[in-house]
């Protein structure tokens, strides 16, 4: 097992993977902006390193920054967590070049499942259903029109770099498809420094269902069951939720083998998430995340496994250490991201947060780096924690997750727990009646 960890990223998760490390007896380096010098995860770790000022391409982006940091404090490994370098095949493999293992899967892993158009037809090749669309990128808008008219409008045009619902736009109909495929491409060009696009059809009703697996360098892999993430605004998650509402045993269990029966085909290592859409019955593959997902603990809370020491477990070369048949699903778990914004307008308000108060009890379980007099940097995502709470059935869950929000104190920082304390009063909530839409019509983002 590795003796020194350096963790690649900030915020709660870099708090995590701390946990992780330290209950394995592994200790820890975290690296840093000067925006982040009084954060909780750089107070926690054994030793921290900072890597530049606040924009992260100049820190938390800045790859020779990050490898020096490991060579100076003996890192063996890096974690990278989510967003920032953890899909990026080019730190992965720079890591290996520089002796560090990559805690992660194969850069090549990463880079096939970060071109959409090579996922798609991998996770094809791998007998995955997908969503019908291009085989390829589309070059023209003759090429979208012909293809609206063969699946059947409305398509969905999006970017083969895409990430966070960024470059994505419907297209109702073919005098549409003009104007819908230019504004996406300037958005994917400036998102991603990559203008290739590709289409989909639209599916107008669907549940976001994604399958959370785990592969060694032993050849095994499972899955960990599912996650619905259906409550999205502006394509990014909200709230979510395990198991599904929308999902019976047989469906579970066809969907989680063929996932995991995937991976083991593609020998991959580590641990990641297969993202489908749900609807009418059908599954339909969209993308491969190939890290740790933020929404990771409800599967945790209803599992029992730690997925972080798992990951660990796996770059040092250890088997897993359970098989399908042992893992067991029990109760219920729900995440709601506490994100610093105002719960109506949803505008980032980041500043000093002056009273903090967590829920506690049995079933509850709070991933965040907030302390009261902390004050919270305007450079980085709105997110500032994440409250988790699990119980044996989904009503004893949302009983609990109602108590929890009452008692969670955050002040002198707005916050989206009113928001999360409107979604769970809902009765289409409650009875599990949602599909990707509900919550934008719910905040009035559509009709
Ligand atoms: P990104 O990588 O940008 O997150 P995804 O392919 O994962 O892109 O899609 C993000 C979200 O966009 C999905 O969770 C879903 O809400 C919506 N979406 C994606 N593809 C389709 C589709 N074909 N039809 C309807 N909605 C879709």
């Amino acid at each position: 097992m590795f003796e020194k960890v350096l963790i690649a990223n900030r915020g709660e998760i870099a708090l995590r993977i701390h946990r992780a490390c330290r209950e394995m007896g592994i200790q820890t380096v975290a690296v840093h902006s000067t925006a982040d010098s009084d954060a909780m995860y750089v107070r926690l770790a054994d030793e921290s390193v900072c890597i530049g000022p606040p924009p992260a391409r100049d820190s938390y982006l800045n790859i020779p920054a990050i490898l020096s940091a490991a060579t100076i404090a003996g890192a063996d490994a890096i974690h990278p967590g989510y967003g920032f370098l953890s899909e990026n095949a080019r730190f992965a493999e720079l890591a290996e070049e520089h002796g560090f293992t990559f805690i992660g899967p194969t850069p090549e892993h990463i880079r096939t499942m970060g071109d959409k158009i090579v996922a798609k037809q991998t996770a094809a090749a791998l007998g995955l259903p997908l969503v019908p669309g291009s085989p390829g990128p589309v070059e023209s808008i003759e090429e979208i029109k012909a293809l609206g008219d063969k699946i059947g409008w409305p398509v969905l045009i999006k970017a083969v770099a895409g990430g966070g619902g960024r470059g994505m736009k419907v297209v109702e109909s073919a005098d549409q498809a003009e104007e819908a495929f230019n504004l996406a491409r300037q958005e994917a060009i400036a998102a991603f420094g990559n203008g290739a696009m590709y289409v989909e059809k639209y599916l107008p009703h669907p549940r976001h269902i994604e399958v959370q697996i785990l592969g060694d360098t032993h050849g095994n892999a499972v899955h960990l069951g599912e996650r619905d993430c259906s409550l999205q605004r502006r394509h990014q998650k909200v709230l979510e939720e395990t198991p599904s509402p929308a999902l019976n045993k047989e469906m579970r269990d066809y969907i989680g083998n063929l996932a995991a029966d995937a991976v083991r085909k593609m020998g991959y290592r580590g641990a990641g998430t297969l993202e489908f859409l749900f609807q009418d019955g059908q599954f339909y593959f969209i993308e491969m995340n190939t890290r740790l997902q933020v929404e990771h603990p409800i599967t945790e809370a209803i599992t029992g496994i730690d997925l972080v020491r798992e990951q660990l477990r796996i770059a040092a070369g250890e088997p897993l250490g359970f098989t399908q048949e042992d893992i067991v699903f029990s109760g219920h778990a729900i995440e709601c991201r506490v994100n610093a914004e105002n719960p109506e307008t949803f505008v980032p308000c980041p500043g000093r947060v002056t009273d903090y108060h967590t829920p506690g009890g049995l079933g509850i379980r709070v991933d965040s780096g907030l302390y009261a007099g902390y004050k919270m940097p305007p450079y980085y995502d709105s997110m500032v924690a994440k409250l988790i709470v699990s119980g044996n059935s989904r009503n004893e869950c949302l009983m609990r997750l109602r108590r929890a929000l009452e008692e969670y104190v955050i002040g002198g920082i707005e916050t989206t727990i009113p928001l999360h304390q409107r979604i769970i009063a809902q009765p289409a909530f409650i009875d599990g009646a949602y599909d990707i839409h509900w919550l934008e019509r719910l905040v009035g983002l559509k009709k």
